[in-house]
């Protein structure tokens, strides 16, 4: 008799659940942190043309040299840091995790945060140990360096900003992460467009540093290229373990141009963050709704019934996403993206008539 599921898969897979993703036909969308604007028609016109003429009979270049230099203008990567490309920003912490998991080896991250340090941590087989914030989202920087102490963890992952929490954290601190910390620490910055602050600048002075970045948030979220910033010793290994031809053809061509037409996504950047204001702003004029400061591209905010808000809004066309029950520290939390004008407008009147109910 050949085995069932549950006696081949690991006991941890088993006990995972999946990582569910709600339908938003027909909804304003302000779950997922994506970026609302379409790119401009004369963009889309030389992306259309670029797919015309793709050799997709052919494997894409596994080294992606031209789309590695947009890349590093853009961003401004110091001389002498090397990159690696992921399909996703999510499948670098998946090369890293599996890199790193040795037999008992321990993946740390800070709670709440991005869920995916968690799970693919689990799927790697490495012991993930997660260390709360304070009750103000700020890191407990004393007990996680005593943590780091007794876990000597393998990899260390911090979003920076934070998600869901938007906030930046201490940088001073994190350089005391990085500096007590045994191996790698990556600095996630998914949301570094929307905040200015970065760890890139800090590469060459740290051996154990990497900076990981994505272009999801930033507009190409469908595209899916993360981008993993790094000494040439480190990306070196990682490389072994990304699948050769991860990042499609189309992705590269696609990124290429848009990077090439660089001021369009900081210009879209820009216009979120003077959303996001005004979104803060109009939120904490809304009775019982405690908001909490963001650096990214979302807004977290807290009220008394999150779950009952949170179906309110549904039934009134607008989908955001709940937090309560992630972690205690984020009890009767929603975490609302910046959209555009009118559907932080929607947002803002679907909430105040769903929290009047
Ligand atoms: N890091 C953080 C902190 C995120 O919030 C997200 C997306 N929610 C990711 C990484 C994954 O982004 P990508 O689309 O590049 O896989």
């Amino acid at each position: 008799m050949p085995k069932t599921p549950e006696e081949i898969i690991r006991d941890e897979i088993l006990a995972l659940k999946p990582y569910l993703v709600p339908d938003a036909t027909g909804m304003v969308k302000l779950d997922a942190m994506e970026n609302p604007y379409p790119l401009p028609p004369e963009l889309r016109g030389r992306i259309a043309r670029l797919v015309e003429h793709a050799a997709l009979n052919r494997y894409p270049d596994p080294s992606a040299p031209a789309l590695k230099e947009r890349l590093r203008r853009a961003f401004g990567v110091p001389e002498g840091i090397e990159v690696l490309l992921g399909n996703g920003s999510d499948e670098l912490i998946q090369v890293l995790a599996l890199a790193g998991a040795r037999p008992g080896a321990a993946v740390l991250g800070v709670e709440p945060s991005f869920v995916m340090f968690r799970r693919i941590a689990t799927y790697a087989g490495a012991r993930y140990v997660g260390m709360d914030l304070r009750e103000d989202f700020s890191l407990d920087i004393e007990r996680l360096l005593s943590e780091i102490e007794r876990q000597a963890p393998a990899l260390i992952f911090i979003a920076y900003p934070n998600n869901p929490t938007g906030n930046l954290f201490d940088a001073g601190m994190i350089e005391r992460v990085i500096e007590a910390a045994p191996g790698l620490v990556v600095i996630d910055e998914a949301y570094h467009g929307f905040a200015g602050q970065s760890f890139l600048p800090r590469l060459a002075g740290y051996p154990n540093l990497l900076v990981m970045r994505t272009l999801s948030k930033l507009g190409l979220a469908g595209l899916r290229l993360g981008v993993l910033l790094g000494a040439p010793r480190w990306i070196r290994q990682l490389d072994k373990l990304r699948l050769p031809y991860n990042v499609s053809t189309l992705t590269q061509l696609i990124a290429a141009v848009v990077l090439e037409y660089g001021s369009v996504l900081t210009e879209q950047a820009t216009a979120i963050k003077l959303e996001r204001g005004r979104l803060l702003a109009e939120l904490r004029r809304v009775p019982g709704v405690t908001t909490y400061p963001s650096d990214a591209n979302f807004i977290l905010f807290r009220v008394s019934h999150a779950e009952r808000a949170f179906d309110g809004l549904k039934r009134r066309g607008v989908l955001i996403k709940s937090l309560h029950g992630s972690h205690r520290l984020l009890a009767d939390c929603l975490r609302v993206t910046v959209g555009t004008p009118d559907e932080n407008t929607a947002f803002l009147t679907a909430l105040t008539q769903t929290l009047d109910d």
